[in-house]
């Protein structure tokens, strides 16, 4: 059965801000299922809180609007206990970069197959625009009454250091561009990081779509105007790891980049590392069947409701080595 780009959308009402970049990123998600034909069955989106957390709502798949910077928890134990789940994350940057940081970090370590996704507007949209980590150093919003006093995190070179093998950024007004970095993080086998820069028209008045699009002068060439938007590939980038022992380059190159902003904005593919064992392949290869027979497969209960899972080889798992002296 062929899927349809209708078969990806629901009918909930969507009260998102006329002109919100998160229309675009809501867009390109659903493009980017339906062009791969994944069964909306056998997806899972799940969204923290914030304006971008309703995104799940809209999107005809399973999946979870959960709690303040717990997405990453969410979709990674989805994942585990099915890894057959195409699994996407989404989240505000304030969501992900402000209170759920530490699950950002410690998911790189794991590498486990999903993909997250962060609407990047710098501020706080759903709470009325309070400056979010990533917003730079002496902007100041219309929301707030002085300039931003707090440095920004960089996402990219966050997700760089962290151990992320996939990392990109698209801009959420260009949609095909970035419906091609979603397909490209969702096929990717590994943590797909995609930092989507997204206008926020009602409370960021500085990063406008306007801004965004501007041309700029080139510094090459005073009388030659240019996009302020570049894609990476454009300029012969390429962040693809193709031996493991270039990982370290990479990643350094991947952070240099990351830091252009103001007159030059990559977006693209930053890194990508296909090299790196997924969490997944980690435990298959301590637990016998964990992919043939994973735990959303199993019968926990006869029926009467009784348990009948065996927990002995997990409590093996975590038992102290108590032969050590
Ligand atoms: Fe979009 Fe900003 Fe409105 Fe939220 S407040 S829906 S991010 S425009
Ligand atoms: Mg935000």
């Amino acid at each position: 059965m062929e899927y349809k780009i209708a078969d990806y959308k629901t009918e909930v009402h969507n009260d998102w801000c006329a002109g919100c970049g998160d229309f675009g990123i809501l867009n390109s998600i659903q493009m980017a299922l339906f062009e791969l034909q994944i069964k909306p069955h056998e997806a899972a989106i799940f969204s923290g809180i914030g304006c971008s957390g309703k995104t799940p709502h809209f999107i005809n798949t399973f999946g979870i609007h959960t709690l303040h910077g717990r997405v990453l928890p969410f979709a990674q134990g989805a994942k585990l206990s099915n890894p057959n789940l195409n699994v996407v994350a989404v989240g505000g940057d304030g969501d992900g970069l402000g209170i759920g940081s530490g699950h950002f970090v410690n998911a790189g370590r794991r590498n486990i197959d999903i993909t997250y996704i962060i609407f990047n507007n710098g501020v706080y949209g759903l709470t009325k625009g309070q400056a979010s980590p990533t917003l730079k150093l002496g902007m100041k919003t219309k929301s707030l009454s002085q300039p931003n006093v707090n440095e920004s995190i960089n996402p990219i070179a966050l997700a760089c250091i962290s151990g992320f093998t996939f990392i990109a950024r698209g801009y959420s007004y260009d949609v095909r561009f970035l419906k091609e970095i979603i397909k490209k993080g969702i096929m990717h086998k590994g943590l797909s990081f995609i930092d989507v820069l997204q206008p926020c028209p009602t409370y960021n008045d500085i990063n406008t779509k306007d801004w965004y699009q501007s041309l700029i002068t080139d510094e090459n060439n005073p009388e030659v105007k240019i996009p302020r938007i570049y894609k990476l590939e454009d300029e012969g980038y390429s962040g693809i790891v193709k031996e493991p022992n270039e990982a370290p380059l990479k990643v350094v190159e991947a952070i240099k980049k990351s830091n252009e902003w103001g007159n030059k904005i990559p977006v693209g593919i930053f890194y990508e590392n296909n090299n790196v064992p997924t969490f997944e392949e980690r435990l298959q290869a301590r637990i016998e069947n964990y992919k043939t027979y994973p735990p959303a497969d199993q019968i926990i209960a006869d029926m009467d409701g009784n348990t009948n899972v065996n927990i002995d080889l997990l409590i093996d798992e975590l038992k102290a080595n108590d032969n050590l002296n």
